[in-house]
């Protein structure tokens, strides 16, 4: 084979005749990342403000994480887990002790988690709480965004991820997101077994529900006796200026935070950034009397817990605390949302800015089938700076949260720059 370097058109026609067009990828061509930059293929340098879905809060290629991984996969790879192996114990003890729950349950990918934490919640309905075989029901909200396995799209109400894909898994009861009254009816019906909600609706646009929401809407579920189940695939692990967005009222320095926490859901589902961007990982955290429900033979992956998902997984959270990076997320959150405020202000483009620590959005003056947020991206593209609409008119911008405030500033000067140039151009 011929070591030439394909140029960014032909990288993108091998994709496009060889891959399922199960995505619409912005047409650049990413050859190598480092912290908050990625490289295209013709040398070109951007920051990256999507972080892959907040998968990628430690930065691209932390030395850290990389050095886990390699290490240990010059050792032992996959036992499946037919054999213990010597790393899993470790990451089990460290995972629970970081999140405060007692025990874990390791997967790959964050649908993988979601599915988890389903079976567990009904297997703990029919079993503790003694709802009827079958009838278990579990409370989700219009806008969610889980994953994409078949009972995930069951409950979703995104037509375009949902169409033709039926028939759809039955026992869920969908209410508008941040509404406690519509909460409070669901709760009234029989057999309702968990809500499974997100702190804050990131694919949905960022929505970011009213301050207590989801405080109340946890109280309300322990007061009904049904498991309450967030997701916080996207929204965890320091990217919302916390180590999970469902932290209140604690300091959240790190580890623990959870237990300073007011309340603590039943079962928390992480995915993403649980491995930094490195290598598949994610897990439900929960406590014994729910997590015991599940015996051998019930649930598993054979990815699930290897070794070196465990060892990029501690190595991952271990960035997180010792560079301090929920605090950061928090102050160059906001920074960003106060430097977005002025462009709202100044710009008949953009019609606002909200969004909680690292994790925010700008919504586009346009209607929402518009190709306007779309068009706004390319040219952020061309001027170095990568992020993706989500939703038609909104733009949702997630760098990696080890960014400094002099990258930041260079990062709020390319959008500005950027939207006004949209505008003397339309
Ligand atoms: C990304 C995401 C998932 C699904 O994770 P995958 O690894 O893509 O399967 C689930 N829930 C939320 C909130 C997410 O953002």
């Amino acid at each position: 084979m011929i070591d030439t370097k394909l140029t960014s058109e032909e990288a993108i026609a091998l994709e496009d005749k060889y891959g399922a067009h199960n995505y619409h990828p912005l047409p650049v061509v990413l050859d190598r990342g480092e912290g908050v930059y990625v490289w295209d293929v013709e040398g070109k340098k951007y920051y990256d403000f999507l972080s892959a879905y907040s998968a990628l809060n430690q930065g691209h290629c932390h030395p850290r994480i990389i050095n886990a991984m390699i290490e240990q996969a010059k050792k032992l790879t996959l036992t499946s887990r037919a054999f213990y192996n010597s790393v899993l114990g470790e990451f089990e003890k460290y995972v629970t002790e970081y999140f405060d729950y007692d025990k874990v349950l390791p997967m790959n990918s964050g649908a993988e988690a979601v599915e988890t934490a389903i079976k567990v919640c009904r297997k703990w309905a029919y079993e503790k709480k003694g709802i009827p075989e079958s009838a278990a029901k579990i409370i989700v909200c219009d806008g969610n965004f889980h994953g994409r396995t078949t009972t995930i799209i069951s409950f979703s109400n995104d037509d375009n991820a949902r169409d033709n894909f039926g028939p759809y898994t039955p026992g869920f009861i969908r209410i508008p997101y941040n509404d406690l009254d519509a909460l409070e009816e669901a709760l009234k019906q029989d057999n309702v077994a968990g809500m499974l909600v997100e702190p804050i609706q990131g694919e949905a646009g960022v929505f970011v529900p009213d301050e207590d929401y989801i405080a109340n809407a946890a109280k309300m579920c322990q007061e009904s006796g049904v498991l309450f189940i967030a997701d916080e695939v996207q929204t965890g692990i320091a990217r919302t200026g916390k180590l999970l967005a469902v932290c209140k009222g604690c300091s959240c320095e790190g580890a623990k935070c959870q237990s300073k926490a007011g309340f603590k859901p039943d079962i928390i589902v992480l995915g993403k950034a649980i491995s930094g961007g490195a290598y598949p990982v994610s897990a439900i955290l929960a406590n014994d009397e729910v997590m015991n429900v599940i015996q051998p033979g019930q649930h598993g992956s054979t990815f699930g817990g290897n070794p070196i998902a465990a060892k990029v997984a501690m190595a991952a959270l271990g960035v997180v605390e010792d560079e301090d990076l929920a605090n950061n997320a928090q102050r160059m959150g906001e920074l960003f949302r106060s430097e977005m405020q002025k462009i709202v202000d100044s710009s008949d483009l953009v019609k606002l800015v909200r969004g909680k620590g690292l994790l925010n959005a700008i919504v586009i003056n346009d209607s929402e089938d518009s190709s306007t947020a779309w068009d706004i991206c390319v040219a952020l593209k061309e001027n170095g700076l990568l992020a993706k609409p989500t939703h038609g008119n909104i733009i949702r911008f997630a760098p990696p949260l080890i960014m400094t405030e002099e990258q930041l500033m260079d990062c709020v000067s390319i959008i500005g720059k950027t939207i006004r140039e949209f505008e003397g151009s339309n």
